[in-house]
């Protein structure tokens, strides 16, 4: 008998997610029913939800805050975007019980970048950020063959932290002050932002946005932040006449690959991204 498709997220809080609608309507153009639910789960019972989800048969399920980092030691077996990153997104659950743990988002963004035309290779980078996104998206650029990617954060120790957990020499810290992020931009045709400014629901802001006019032509800004679709640096970086992304992409294609593990195959991504947006509208 074939086993029924199980998936959820869980998280706390977890209600915002939109993993559900995204992860629904993919399954239903797949032709398969909606099975995917959201659970509650507190910090401290990370381990016993895996307990659960391993006893009432999941197939699989999305993780959120503050279980990413949780997981790594609790799953039977990691992927190497999940070892590499320390942190887990979505766990797979075989018929036996073994729970895969896997990180899709810095796979999602590499993707989502190709949507906007732009390669990593041979590029300088500017990085905004170094926090859990911040750690995918900087070692998956360095990974993708970037020449130099430039870890500009607020907290210069932590993106001192995250180049440090590169051996390639690729990934190089830097600050967050006025005159460095100019300087970065400055090197750089790519610049991406992986820091909550300009969040909703947030309120931080960038004070002074000029650095944006320092990027060299040839790539564009990528802003990891979807929810508002346009932040006042992707405003600023289509006033320069720059190319410019939001999250949204990522958020689509980490989910479309999350997806090809709970079910074991390979999926059309542009078709599951398709679909998922369009239900997200
Ligand atoms: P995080 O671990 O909390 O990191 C937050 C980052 O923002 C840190 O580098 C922090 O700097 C910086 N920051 C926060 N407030 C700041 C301020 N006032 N001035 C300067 N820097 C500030 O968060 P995360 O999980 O990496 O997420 C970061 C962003 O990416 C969020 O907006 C999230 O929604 C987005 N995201 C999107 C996707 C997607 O699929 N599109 C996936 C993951 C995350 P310090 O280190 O100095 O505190």
């Amino acid at each position: 008998m074939e086993r029924q498709v199980k998936l959820c997220v869980i998280g706390d809080p977890v209600e915002h997610s939109k993993s559900p609608v995204l992860q629904n309507a993919m399954l239903a153009a797949l032709g398969l029913p909606a099975a995917y639910g959201t659970v509650r789960v507190a910090k401290e019972d990370t381990a016993a939800w895996l307990k659960r989800a391993k006893a009432e048969g999941y197939t699989g399920f999305n993780a959120t805050m503050p279980h990413k980092l949780n997981l790594v030691p609790l799953v039977d077996t990691l992927g190497p975007d999940a070892k590499r990153f320390g942190a887990v997104n979505s766990v797979s659950i075989s018929a036996d019980g073994t729970a895969e743990g896997y990180n899709t988002d810095g796979r999602g963004f590499l993707r989502a970048l190709l949507d906007m035309g732009v390669e990593p290779q041979g590029r300088t980078i500017c990085l905004l950020g170094a926090g859990g996104a911040a750690k995918a998206v900087a070692l998956k650029l360095a990974e993708a063959g970037a020449e130099k990617v430039i870890v500009c954060n607020r907290t210069v120790e932590k993106a001192e932290t995250l180049c440090a957990l590169d051996a390639s020499g690729v990934l190089a810290p830097a600050g967050f002050d006025g005159e460095s992020l100019k300087r970065a931009a400055g090197a750089s045709t790519l610049m991406v932002n992986c820091t909550s400014l300009g969040m909703t629901g947030t309120t931080g802001q960038f004070e002074d946005l000029s650095f944006v006019d320092c990027l060299l032509s040839g790539g564009g800004v990528f802003d990891l932040i979807y929810s508002p679709a346009e932040t006042a640096l992707l405003a600023r970086a289509r006033r320069d006449g720059l190319p410019a992304a939001n999250g949204l992409g990522m958020l689509l294609y980490q989910g479309v690959f999350a997806l090809e593990h709970f079910l074991h195959e390979k999926l059309d991504e542009a078709a599951m991204a398709k679909a998922a947006r369009e239900a997200l509208k």
